[in-house]
């Protein structure tokens, strides 16, 4: 597709890149004071000099040497919202509790919003400076919700902090690299830069504004992109300690001026050879976007599947109940529902009107969202619309099930049911063009019939698979032949068979599977 993410790079241009890391959580758990410790500690003394500009994300060198993004727009809306929109740029999540408040409702949807993305997890246990402070109840309440962290047998990172006092930050860090060495996270710097905005305005004096995370290639001042469905050069750059910057490579986030309109966040930039190719992909996003517009709801199944590649089909979704009773029995039943081939991967169920946190989430996995006796409050709905998102609105759990049932049957292959019609054995071969034969039959069992599927058979083995183009009795055609006769036919595509074979034909439907 033009203009889309190109191919992959060869391994050998590959070398390691920052990750790039979000932080999540409650409101007030301190997710802002944590970006803000971050950034003013555990760089290189000089490095944080000079004033630091809001660009939507920042990048801090460790005492070690080591490159760490964070992005600035914490909270898992936002993340969801970049990944409906493709851009999966976050490599490490970070997830606040704080450690006197516990799980609250936005924790448990920051962790639902990052499994259903697959990004690892490493836990901050914040306010630990509280008097109150009881991180340990912090790891058991996780353990509810399938995150078990290290000290009680699992494989998810914690590290008790406190954003207020800077404690603990050392250790984070020690932890972002860590995972990070895991991923082992690598791009090509050498090559056209591709990345994602962040975040984008009107500015007064310097017109459309876009911060930019390259996620591989190198960026330079006078490039031609595309961003979006907008074109441009890049006129100047400016990087996330207000200085202007003649390049930028991957992992690394930077302001990019000199746009022809304001993109979205998400939006992917793409650097093209000239201003011509920039038109042309421009022009073709364009369409592509307003295509999009005007398609119908994703009602069916064909965009609900984030896994098609492995061998389990999952049908992801998110529920929304008004009771916990009905939202815990529709979980159990839909949990049910799975076989070997198919599951349901719930991504988050909760009681409640629909949000839109609930919103993005499905959009990001382009999950239909459930709603039992519930509606989504009139953000969540415009949200829906925009993302086209997939909103169902049950009040009989029976009929929530079976909807979901057929949606996931209809996902499963058809099952093919074959039917043996006739048997036949070969008493002679002719040869009947390049790749045909012409074989003298005796009818065994049932019928033959021209344009049936055909195997052929020596000793119970199958030989070849043919189709009977033609068929004759004495110097007619015929259509078909019943047992106890002999005939002449034509099968196309043979080579190997011989006088003894046996020729079985057969039906072939394709039955529909249900659940
Ligand atoms: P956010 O809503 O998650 O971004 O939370 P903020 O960073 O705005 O923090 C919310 C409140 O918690 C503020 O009043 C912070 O000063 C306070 N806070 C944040 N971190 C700590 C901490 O480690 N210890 C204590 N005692 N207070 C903290």
């Amino acid at each position: 597709e033009i203009g889309m993410q190109g191919e992959a790079d060869a391994p050998e241009t590959l070398q390691p890149r920052a990750p790039v890391v979000t932080i999540m959580g409650h409101v007030d758990h301190g997710k802002t004071s944590l970006l803000d410790a971050l950034r003013g500690t555990n760089v290189v003394s000089g490095e944080s000099g000079g004033i630091t500009q809001h660009i939507g994300a920042y990048q801090i060198k460790t005492k070690g040497g080591d490159l760490i993004t964070f992005l600035d727009t914490p909270g898992h809306e936002a993340f969801s919202e970049m990944r409906a929109r493709g851009a999966n740029v976050t490599d490490i999540v970070i997830l606040v509790v704080a450690a006197d408040d516990g799980l609250m409702p936005q924790t448990i949807e920051a962790i639902n919003h990052t499994k259903a993305a697959g990004v690892p997890m490493i836990v901050a246990i914040n306010k630990c400076d509280k008097p109150d402070a009881n991180p340990q109840k912090v790891r058991e309440r996780l353990l509810e919700h399938e995150v078990i962290v290290e000290d009680m047998g699992g494989e998810t990172q914690d590290v008790e902090v406190s954003a207020l006092k800077r404690q603990g930050l050392d250790a984070l860090i020690d932890k972002i690299l860590l995972q990070s060495e895991l991923l082992e996270l690598t791009a090509n710097p050498d090559r056209a830069a591709e990345g994602n905005v962040i975040e984008a305005q009107l500015d007064k004096g310097r017109g459309a504004v876009a911060t930019v995370l390259v996620r591989r290639g190198t960026l330079k001042v006078g490039d031609t992109f595309v961003i979006g469905a907008e074109s441009g050069k890049v006129r100047a750059m400016i990087n996330d300690k207000g200085q202007q910057v003649k390049q930028a490579g991957p992992s690394t986030p930077v302001e990019v001026l000199g746009l022809s309109g304001v993109p979205m966040a998400g939006d992917q930039l793409t650097v093209v050879e000239n201003e011509a190719r920039a038109r042309e992909v421009a022009a073709y996003r364009q369409e592509q976007a307003t295509k999009k517009r005007t398609t119908a709801a994703p009602t069916s199944f064909e965009h609900m599947f984030s896994a098609l590649n492995t061998k389990v089909i999952e049908y992801p979704v998110v529920v929304k109940g008004d009771v916990q009773g009905s939202v815990e029995a529709i979980v159990s039943s839909l949990n049910k529902i799975s076989t070997d081939e198919i599951k349901v991967r719930i991504l988050h169920s909760g009681v409640g009107a629909i949000t839109e946190s609930d919103v993005t989430l499905a959009a990001a996995s382009r999950a239909p969202l459930i709603g039992f006796n519930v509606r989504p409050n009139a953000k969540a709905r415009q949200l829906a619309e925009r993302e086209k998102i997939s909103l169902r609105y049950y009040d009989v759990i029976y009929d929530l099930l079976e909807e979901v049932r057929g949606e996931m049957a209809g996902q499963l292959a058809p099952e093919r049911i074959e039917t043996v019609v006739g048997r036949a054995e070969v008493l002679q071969v002719f040869p009947a063009g390049k790749k045909d034969k012409a074989a003298g039959l005796l009818v065994l069992e049932g019928i033959i019939r021209k344009g049936l599927a055909a195997r052929l058979t020596r000793d119970d083995v199958i030989v070849s698979r043919t189709n009977i183009a033609s068929l004759r009795r004495f110097k007619d055609d015929v259509s078909e032949v019943r047992a106890g006769m002999e005939c002449g036919a034509v099968l196309q595509d043979t080579n190997d068979i011989k006088p003894g074979d046996t020729l079985e034909l057969f039906e072939v439907e394709e039955r529909q599977r249900t659940l």
